[in-house]
């Protein structure tokens, strides 16, 4: 049993303890996921109080679109006002900042793949609280040489944990194949050219479907556009899009 399965099955155990014993009796050994500090009482993911207070969660005033915090009273981001993906909408749990960057690193980087379990679990919490569609859920891939470097793909681990808790399929639909530069270094422009014919799609199966296309960080748009552009192709029914972060607003680079 590993480190995460470990704490689940404590937290389980605690779960089906009568109330009034559960303040006196919370398991020893479970630590928050990002300070390592030890969890002192029952919450909603394994983070101390202090790493949740810090976390940058979204509110709820967001764009209608791409799901960014919005704090004036417009109902779509600048992003969203100037151009418009093919998919549905996006939304995230998280802004890509502070506490969440470092998860998010510590994930992709680090290799930490426990953490898979807390952002999965805010994902699906998002799913809920926007009372989001799929019926099967799609990874963004990584071409098979990125994935042989760092082990493993991150958003795919992200999808089936959230699978597992919306009970919703996932399926590898997609294939990326063609190598492509790093996006945060190219423009808007520079991005879909980067992206284009990179993605193809393997399982004909999405057709007809509401599909739910997963990743980890929402930036301009343009990876999770550029899957679903192949996916409408194959005439799925539409593509909601899930990823644990997405970036503040900048200004446009073009
Ligand atoms: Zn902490
Ligand atoms: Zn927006």
């Amino acid at each position: 049993m590993n480190k995460a399965e470990l704490k689940e099955k404590l937290r389980q155990w605690f779960k089906g303890l009568p109330e009034k014993m559960k303040d006196a009796l919370y398991p020893e050994g479970i630590t928050c996921d990002i300070c390592g500090d030890e969890l002192v009482a029952e919450t909603r993911y394994h983070l101390c109080a202090k790493c949740t207070e810090e976390m940058p969660f979204i509110g709820d005033h967001i764009c209608l679109d791409c799901g960014v915090q919005i704090d004036n009273e417009a109902d779509y981001c600048d992003r969203c006002q100037r151009s418009h993906g093919v998919y549905k909408l996006n939304r995230s749990p998280l802004i890509y900042d502070g506490k969440a960057r470092e998860m998010v690193h510590a994930l992709k980087f680090g290799g930490k793949k426990y953490l898979v379990t807390t952002i999965g679990a805010m994902m699906a919490d998002t799913y809920i609280k926007h009372n989001m569609q799929g019926e099967i859920i799609v990874p963004v891939p990584m071409t098979d040489k990125e994935k042989r470097k760092r082990g493993f793909n991150q958003a795919e681990l992200l999808a089936y944990e959230v699978g597992k808790r919306l009970d919703i399929p996932v399926l590898p639909a997609l294939a990326k194949v063609k190598e492509t530069s790093q996006q945060k270094e190219l423009s808007g422009k520079e991005r879909a050219e980067n992206l284009s014919k990179a993605f193809e799609v393997v399982y004909p199966q999405v057709k007809d479907r509401k599909i739910l296309l997963i990743d980890d960080i929402f930036t301009t748009g343009t990876t999770v556009n550029e899957c679903s552009k192949v996916l409408l192709k194959a005439k799925c029914k539409e593509v909601s899009v899930l990823t644990a972060c997405i970036t503040k607003l900048k200004p446009l680079m073009e």
